[in-house]
């Protein structure tokens, strides 16, 4: 079996679902699982719902009526005939969504978060997969929360592989498009939970090792994975080929185009990975495989802005042991602050850190107990691979440099915007 993944941009309105379908007339679906996003900006759309939800707005039924509006929208644009069963689907996805709004007695938000932001891909799949079946092409839909099974940390839980193995491998079949959800999975109440942002890449990955695919595709708005975003890099090229290794130190890094749990599951069973673009599919885009060298080989840019550079040093003068670190470490894991890069000398230790649920100032007030606390705002965090001079000083160019790190393959460059 193949693994095909399309993502939020690819199904983003009726002329997206459409080019799905042509990009599986011209890729085979014979012997396909589809794992689909929610479409285009949806997740951010009940993101919103779930905070007007919790802050009990007035607008909370607005912005519920703003993602129904975008979906039959979407819907009159695909069925001429609104009798075709994809509206009344689509219809009883949403009655499920209000009245869990109306009855939910629970206040644990990221328990909330992950029943309501679930219907982003519950919705997408179901209109396309009515699609699929309206074109003639032989269509079953799966609710993925019957196979992938997690623990409870709703919003980034972890998967039972046990289980999840035994389900995928026992109750998925062959030979008929499959369509399911990426993002999502159940505990073992059966309540929805959701593997973190991004996240359907990683589902991807779940089901290729699950059923010893033949390889993964994930479809994307870009060439394949390139040497550099290319909506901050005028000049990005594409990288024909990457090895797993490669690929893994591109996404821990911060290249969004894949998701970084995608790789280690493939990569335990040499599952081939390609990235692809799914607006020309007959072009090669991105092999990942085991050992393959990095071609064209050239530096890759990964740009994560928005960082934060804490520096800290002892009051005293003594040394900023390791009992300091693991403390230091501990309140960042905490608070959910996510360390990117580390910088460590006698009496001081400087990290550049993202703070997406804003935090810091918890952290800073616990820390300033003990060390002296220096902060830099708003900086962007640069990383290099295979870095040259030429590459250090496209980046360094009318920047303010605050901190730099090099390795044998990686350079690491802080900058304040000037
Ligand atoms: P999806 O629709 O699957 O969610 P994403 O938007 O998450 O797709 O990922 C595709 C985007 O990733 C591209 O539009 C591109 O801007 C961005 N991107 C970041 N780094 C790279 C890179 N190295 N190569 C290609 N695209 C990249
Ligand atoms: N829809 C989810 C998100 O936007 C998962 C994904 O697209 O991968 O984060
Ligand atoms: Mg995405």
């Amino acid at each position: 079996m193949r693994v095909f993944k399309f993502g939020g941009a690819s199904v983003k309105d009726a002329e997206g679902i459409k080019n799905v379908y042509s990009v599986l007339q011209t890729a085979g679906y014979e012997d396909v699982l589809l794992v689909v996003s929610a479409m285009g900006k949806t997740t951010n759309a009940l993101e919103l719902v779930i905070k007007n939800y919790f802050d009990k707005s007035a607008e909370l039924q607005s912005s519920v009526q703003e993602v129904k509006k975008y979906h039959n929208e979407i819907l009159l644009d695909l069925f001429e005939d609104e009798n075709n069963p994809a509206f009344a689907a689509v219809n009883t996805q949403f009655a499920d969504l209000e009245y869990f709004l109306a009855h939910n007695k629970s206040p644990n938000y990221n328990f909330v978060y992950d029943q309501i932001v679930s219907y982003g891909e519950l919705i997408s799949t179901t209109v396309l997969s009515h699609f699929m079946t309206h074109m003639g092409i032989k269509t079953q839909w799966l609710d993925v929360r019957n196979f992938v099974k997690t623990d409870s940390n709703y919003r980034d839980a972890e998967v039972d592989w046990d289980l999840t193995k035994k389900n995928i491998s026992k109750n998925v079949k062959g030979k008929i498009l499959n369509i399911t959800q990426g993002f999502l999975g159940s505990d073992e109440n059966n309540f929805t939970t959701t593997l973190g942002r991004e996240g359907s890449d990683y589902t991807a990955a779940i089901f290729a090792y699950c059923l010893n695919a033949e390889s993964v595709t994930i479809w994307k708005d870009v060439p394949g994975v390139m040497n550099a975003d290319p909506r901050y890099f005028e000049n990005a090229s594409l990288l024909n080929q990457i090895s797993y290794r490669e690929a893994i130190e591109l996404a821990f890094y911060g290249a969004t185009v894949i998701h970084p749990k995608t790789l280690q599951p493939l990569q335990k069973k040499e599952i081939p990975l390609y990235v692809k673009s799914f607006i020309n599919p007959l072009l090669p885009g991105t092999s990942v495989a085991k050992g393959a060298d990095l071609e064209p080989y050239l530096p890759c840019f990964i740009v994560k802005r928005n960082q934060l550079l804490i520096s800290l040093s002892s009051i005293d003068f003594s040394f900023i042991m390791e009992e300091h670190i693991s403390e230091i470490f501990g309140l960042f894991h905490q608070f959910k602050l996510k360390v990117n890069l580390i910088q460590n000398s006698a009496i001081s230790f400087s990290v550049c850190v993202e703070d997406k649920f804003g935090n810091f100032k918890d952290v800073n007030a616990i820390l300033s107990k003990k060390f002296k606390v220096d902060f830099t705002e708003n900086v962007t965090l640069y990383t290099i691979r295979h870095f040259d001079e030429k590459a250090a000083h496209t980046v360094e160019e009318n920047k303010t440099v605050i901190l730099k790190q090099v390795s044998r393959e990686t350079m690491q460059i802080v900058t304040k915007e000037s």
